[in-house]
């Protein structure tokens, strides 16, 4: 399988370099340069699989080429292993019909670790084959930094460097970095905001002549691939559970990058009948300002309840638009040059096409704590605010009652308490076992200066061969 860029003007990759590479050299992202496609006969006899052989079915394609078949099923192993569930993705029924699936189970309480304890891995493998070390670097303003640093405690040829904004994130999302013990794992508290961080990490990636040619960077953001193809597995999982594929199923994706949500586009264009992808977006909604009225156009950035989803520009969207545009790179180069500068529109022959393929909704705080105490009311189950912004828009954009609605339940409730309170519940969702303890865990971290110069300096000091 070979990888190719949304911009066009990059070579085609294999799997290894994809994996290890952050955008291409032309400023896209990759892609494969063709899906598998299941039929149903074949989806039908993976009914009642474990998730890891099921896994295995759907990603083994993407990666065949790079990994042998007995390293990668040992590897699903241990990945799904560490999920605090049997299931690894539990379904919870809400109403006749309607489910949300528990992507939470992980080690750090939200989906991002489906993609990340399997990426660390592969990272890991790879490197060892090729007697590389890469160093990884990464801005966080909460789920993304713990994930992939519990996805890379035991890589041996990986350093990670998760920059967070100091004293700006919230207390257990600190913790999550910050009390996992490791010689690879840095944790940089930046004087600054996430936007300081995050182009921190963009230039470096731009010059990584601070590294002296020894390592190089390796991105564990959405923009990389291996994250998107480990997020497809869920849909097929969720669809097998409830009558798949011979009915088809209908998704609600809270949204931020779109890097979620797209991997549900490919999981039906692989052959998964899908009548319905929604996306969920918070008051960051450029996504649905799109779909709704073919103006792709940033505002200003507005905190929220659920801050996972608070974006400006949505990344993975441009892997939809490559599509759109009928796969010509440079026709979504043009594009997204001028949406740096300003609003833009597609033809609308190409937005139409969109509009079939997602529908959207735009859920404020006020409707996201509302979502909670209904639900928790009607239900005793308790939502966090970026899963009830998800199951709010799928019950506003429902357009068949025979056909399954399945939420993508995107985090632990316990993870984002003050939503809980502000929608004026007394109940206090817990920590679940495994993490009962981390207000006693010892933390480790470093403070530095809005300086990437000083950054640089600290990383090239302390990645593991400097
Ligand atoms: C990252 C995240 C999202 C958004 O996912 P995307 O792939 O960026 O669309 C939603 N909810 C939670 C809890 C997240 O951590």
């Amino acid at each position: 399988m070979r990888y190719i860029s949304t911009r066009g003007e990059a070579p085609a990759l294999g799997f290894e370099d994809v994996l290890l590479t952050g955008l291409a050299p032309d400023g896209g992202l990759y892609v494969p340069e063709s899906l598998p496609h299941f039929s149903l006969e074949e989806i039908r006899s993976w009914r009642g699989l474990p998730y890891t052989e099921l896994a295995f079915n759907i990603m083994y394609p993407f990666v065949e080429e790079a990994i042998p078949e007995a390293d990668f099923r040992q590897m699903l192993d241990d990945t799904y292993s560490v999920f605090a569930h049997k299931a690894v993705a539990p379904l919870v029924q809400l109403d006749a019909n309607e489910w949300v699936m528990e992507l939470f189970r992980g080690p750090t309480l939200a989906f991002k670790d489906f993609a990340l304890q399997l990426l660390g891995r592969l990272l890991d493998h790879v490197l060892e084959k090729r007697q590389e070390h890469a160093v990884i670097m990464g801005a966080t303003s909460g789920d993304t930094g713990s994930a992939a640093i519990e996805g890379c405690r035991r890589c041996e040829h990986v350093d990670i460097f998760i920059l967070h904004p100091y004293e700006r994130v919230s207390e257990v999302q600190r913790r999550q970095m910050t009390t996992v013990q490791g010689d690879n794992i840095h944790n940089i508290a930046i004087k600054g905001n996430f936007d300081d961080c995050q182009r921190m990490v963009k230039e470096s990636f731009g010059d990584q002549s601070f590294l002296g040619g020894k390592a190089k960077l390796a991105a564990v953001n959405s923009i990389n691939w291996a994250r998107i193809m480990a997020q497809i597995v869920y849909y097929f999982h969720a669809s097998l559970a409830l009558g798949g594929p011979d009915r088809s199923m209908a998704f609600s994706v809270p949204t931020g990058n779109f890097g979620d949500i797209f991997a549900g586009y490919l999981a039906k264009k692989m052959g998964l009948p899908i009548s319905q992808l929604v996306i969920a977006t918070n008051k960051n909604d450029i996504l649905h300002r799109f779909m709704s009225g073919n103006k792709y156009e940033q505002h200003q950035l507005e905190h929220t309840l659920s801050p996972s989803m608070d974006i400006m520009v949505s990344s993975n969207f441009e892997r939809l638009l490559f599509d759109l545009h009928g796969r010509d790179g440079l026709a979504v180069k043009e594009l997204l040059e001028n949406a740096a500068k300003g609003p833009v529109s597609i033809e609308d022959y190409r937005w139409k096409k969109a509009r079939k393929l997602f529908d959207s909704a735009s859920v404020d705080d006020q409707a996201t704590c509302d979502t909670i105490r209904e639900v928790y009311q009607q239900n005793e189950y308790l939502l966090d605010p970026h899963t009830a912004i998800g199951v709010h828009a799928a019950r506003a954009c429902r357009r068949d009652d025979q056909i399954p609605m399945i939420t993508l339940g995107t985090a632990h409730p316990a993870k984002f308490p003050d939503a809980i309170v502000e929608s004026g519940l007394t109940v206090k969702p817990a920590l679940p076992a495994h993490m009962a303890d981390l207000f006693e865990r010892e933390e480790r971290y470093t403070v530095l200066d809005n300086d990437r110069a000083g950054v640089q300096a600290f990383i090239a000091k302390h990645w593991k061969n400097a």
